[in-house]
């Protein structure tokens, strides 16, 4: 584990800054305390893009996107997967199970697979293609559920008990978060150590918004930023799954489940997340908004921002343009703000929608 107040003293920014590159050049701040056991298939260092057509299209000056379709599986997932599983095998563990909307389940084959660990998987029956081929592909166990994450989440609960096997559930282990946190830190140091304005993040489990946040916090007492502005989170959802804006406009600490959730953007599929609390304070906190769009702008968006930069974005990073071009309209963001969208994934792991 990780003291802060011994690394304030003791780990030089500029050093991590000359390592080599991945999520792991970070490791006095990640779970895993043995480097033999640091799972690495190139995750993290995505690039921050600038997007100087497309923020011209919107009337904006300082625009970018952080990238995360180049980890390892084609999605940000890989970021907290690697340190869970890397844990996991730290701590002896040899199956571990998860219940997936899709992208986390083909991050955790991946990872299991290089660390030796058996991986089983419960999925909805409908998720994307990539995420069950890439599973089976990489040797897991894969169970196709007729239900949503929370059906899944059920059945993987039951059987983690029954087998004693690891659950990698999105925030019921303490690790997946930690990975994910290190996006924030790549974020301040590609921005010389200080933070952008605004953060427009597509919101499930909330790993990822979550994780920054927390990040933030632990830059600031580590006095590495140059100042303590810190960014507006912006939490964005799918119209037909929206239980996270839903509470905001209530003004409530906690979700209220989804029922029927519905939307192409199968990440953000996820009727109520195990750290609702932790998402809500952390958009009150930072004076951020939670906003919901529907698949067909998120789409349009999709097209968008290919042929504007040429990125072919996963429909939940997709749903960020969306997002942003409803806070242009509302006036919540300004012309000259940092503003930096987060694109989760790669399109092409979803070529299903082509066929829809
Ligand atoms: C899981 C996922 C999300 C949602 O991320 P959380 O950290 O669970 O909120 C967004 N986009 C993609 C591509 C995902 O796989």
């Amino acid at each position: 584990m990780y003291d802060l107040k011994k690394a304030r003293g003791t780990v030089d920014r500029d050093e991590i800054t000359r390592r080599t590159r991945g999520m792991w050049r970070w490791e006095e701040f990640l779970p895993v305390i043995h480097r033999e056991n640091q799972i690495f298939l190139g995750e993290g260092d995505t690039p921050l893009l600038s997007l100087p057509r497309l923020q011209q299209e919107l009337g904006l000056t300082n625009l970018f996107v952080k990238d995360e379709s180049s980890n390892p599986t084609g999605s940000f997932k890989a970021r907290g997967l690697a340190a869970a599983v890397s844990k996991a095998k730290e701590l002896g563990v040899e199956k571990v199970i998860i219940p997936t909307a899709g992208n986390a389940g083909g991050a955790m084959a991946a990872y299991a697979a290089r660390a030796g660990l058996r991986a089983h998987i419960f999925m909805p029956k409908d998720t994307p293609l990539a995420n069950i081929e890439e599973s089976r592909m990489t040797g897991a166990d894969v169970i196709l559920v007729d239900g949503l994450i929370s059906d899944a989440s059920g059945m993987a609960g039951i059987k983690a008990r029954e087998e004693g096997w690891f659950d990698v559930s999105t925030f019921k282990e303490p690790y997946r978060v930690e990975g994910k946190k290190v996006m924030g830190y790549e974020l301040a140091e590609s921005f010389d150590w200080t933070l952008p304005d605004v953060i427009v993040y597509p919101t499930g489990g909330g790993t990822g918004l979550v994780g920054m946040w927390k990040a933030f916090a632990e830059l600031e007492e580590l006095g590495w930023l140059k100042n303590t502005k810190r960014p507006r989170m912006v939490s964005v959802q799918a119209e037909g799954c929206a239980p996270v804006v839903k509470a905001f406009q209530a003004k409530a600490n906690f979700c209220d489940f989804w029922t029927n959730a519905q939307t192409v953007a199968s990440g953000l599929r996820v009727p109520k997340s195990f750290a609702d609390h932790l998402i809500m304070q952390d958009i009150y906190d930072s004076n951020g908004t939670a906003i919901a769009v529907s698949d067909e702008a998120l789409l349009e968006s999709q097209g968008q921002l290919a042929r504007a930069e040429g990125i072919f974005a996963a429909p939940e990073g997709a749903a960020t343009l969306a997002a942003l071009k409803d806070l242009i309209a509302q006036g919540w963001v300004q012309k000259d703000e940092k503003i930096v969208l987060f694109n989760t994934g790669s399109g092409l792991k979803y070529l299903d929608l082509a066929n829809k």
